[in-house]
């Protein structure tokens, strides 16, 4: 019986399944409502492939594997459990870092622990190797830009494409020695692997550092999308179909991820990966055009007045509104203007946040109806209709410099035009910068009103207020 269950077709067989299991999981993910079963599904197939493989290979003893399934276990669930929703995009990266990093060790322990490996794996462990260095040091990189352990600002020096260009050369170079080691370059089989490690890795930083401001969601996704290829070349080196599959399905949907950020952004790939955010423009700030306004507090009651008469509110959530964890009291805000007949819509910016989908998310934990939510696309064009627009805790997002001011770093990118609706109210606790660290005028605009507070507190005041 036992027999059978370490069969190649059994083995097969359960992989095809958890596979299966996989792009289930993975279609569920795109509605919200079936959103939770699909990450159970999900789950259900990568438990699957773990077992069938450490059944079949008898790679290490169960003693071992015991100890680093309980780690990895502890790890795992005291992130999950630990981990606020505002650093998740912190974890996010630094689980991209992990995926990678396993990639490039499995690639090299095949590399130094097989003798005689045919040149189709060798270019596999090349690829594992180098992929997967790039992958673990950008995403400690983004890891230490999205906590501001390093400056998010992107860092861009004279020379770069010239020493980047040199780098991947190398890079090639070594790949090219170790699938076909002519032993031109003189080393052996540890220090070409060591070499190629230290490319990868510096490579990887060199990528990562001149990203920073509003593009930082681009190579989030990017990296995201590096660790599925690095996993799907490790599973070409090991054999190993399930890795291979569940791979190109992390690579794919990172780089659809990654298209979809660059699009809201309205930049391409490659202006992002070596212009540098703002780095094009004529002014590193949104100053060549002389702001002009000043700023209009408006208090909660008179908030509340405004609320009360209005037909049609859209509310703009922010990264604000993930930090004072406003999105239930947003809810319930908006529960409250439906019964009072308004129409209140949602709209979500695909880069709001620290993380792809973060408002979303937050939305859904707080059981707002997925067909409230609308894109910018959808929004922008009736805007001029809207009594009140509500921009919790967003900045960046919302700025009209994108459309007014060319010398802006974030010229051309949609933003949601909230400046065009009657009324704007920004909550937000003082006049501070965004992620972009960019002054925002809309906050000088003759109809805009500054609510000044944790979004979370002005919000269960208006809540409040509607109740009595
Ligand atoms: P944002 O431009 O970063 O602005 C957030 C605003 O929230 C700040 O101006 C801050 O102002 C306010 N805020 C913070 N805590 C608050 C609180 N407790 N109550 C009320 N307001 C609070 O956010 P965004 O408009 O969502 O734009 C996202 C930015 O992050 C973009 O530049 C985007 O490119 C970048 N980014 C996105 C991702 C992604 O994947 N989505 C990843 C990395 C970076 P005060 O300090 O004055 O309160």
């Amino acid at each position: 019986m036992m027999l059978f269950f370490q069969s190649d077709f059994f083995v097969n067989l359960a992989y095809i399944f958890a596979s299966i299991l996989f792009i289930f999981g993975l279609r569920m993910l795109g509605n919200p409502e079936r959103a939770q079963r699909g990450n159970l599904v999900s789950s259900t197939g990568m438990l699957l492939a773990i077992v069938v493989t450490l059944f079949d290979q008898t790679i290490i003893s169960f003693q071992l594997l015991s100890i680093a399934l309980i780690a990895g276990a502890i790890v795992g669930a005291s992130a999950a459990s630990f981990v606020k929703m505002t650093t998740m995009p912190e974890l996010v990266a630094l689980f991209n870092g992990f995926g990678g990093i396993a990639s490039l060790l499995v690639g090299s322990a095949e590399f130094l622990n097989v003798s005689a490996l045919g040149s189709i794996a060798l270019f596999a462990v090349s690829l594992t190797v180098l992929i997967g260095g790039v992958t673990f040091s950008g995403s400690l990189i983004a890891f230490g830009k999205l906590s501001e352990i390093l400056n998010g600002k992107p860092f861009l020096f004279v020379g770069q494409r010239i020493v980047l260009s040199i780098i991947l050369i190398l890079a090639l170079a070594l790949g090219v020695e170790v699938i076909v080691n002519t032993g031109l370059l003189g080393l052996s089989n540890e220090m070409l692997l060591v070499s190629l490690i230290g490319i990868a890795v510096v490579l990887g930083i060199l990528l990562t550092v001149p990203i920073g401001g509003a593009d930082m969601p681009v190579i989030i996704a990017l990296l995201n999308s590096y660790s599925g290829i690095a996993a799907a070349s490790a599973g070409f080196v090991i054999n190993n179909n399930v890795l291979i599959v569940a791979g190109s399905l992390v690579g794919a949907s990172g780089i659809i991820l990654t298209q979809i950020m660059c699009k809201a952004m309205n930049r391409s790939l490659s202006n992002v990966l070596f212009g540098g955010f703002g780095a094009s423009s004529s002014s590193s700030s949104s100053t060549s055009i002389e702001i002009q306004g000043e700023v209009k507090p408006i208090n909660v009651a008179d908030a509340y007045l405004i609320l009360e008469a209005a037909n049609s509110v859209v509310f703009v959530p922010g990264y604000g509104m993930a930090v004072s964890q406003a999105q239930h009291s947003v809810r319930e805000l908006g529960e409250l203007l439906e019964e009072n007949g308004c129409d209140v819509k949602y709209a979500i910016h695909p880069v709001a946040g620290r993380m792809p989908g973060h408002m979303n998310v937050l939305l859904a934990e707080a059981n707002v109806s997925y067909d409230l939510l609308v894109e910018p696309e959808d929004v922008n064009p009736i805007m001029e209709t809207v009594d009140v627009c509500v921009v919790i805790g967003a900045n960046d997002v919302v700025n009209p410099d994108a459309r007014e001011n060319e010398g802006s770093p974030i010229y051309g990118m949609p933003v949601i035009e909230v400046d065009r609706a009657k009324t704007v109210f920004v909550l937000k606790r003082s006049m501070a910068s965004g992620f972009a660290g960019i002054d925002n005028p809309l906050f000088l605009k003759e109809n805009s009103r500054m609510l000044f507070g944790d979004a979370k507190e002005s919000i269960s005041t208006l809540v409040s207020e509607f109740k009595s």
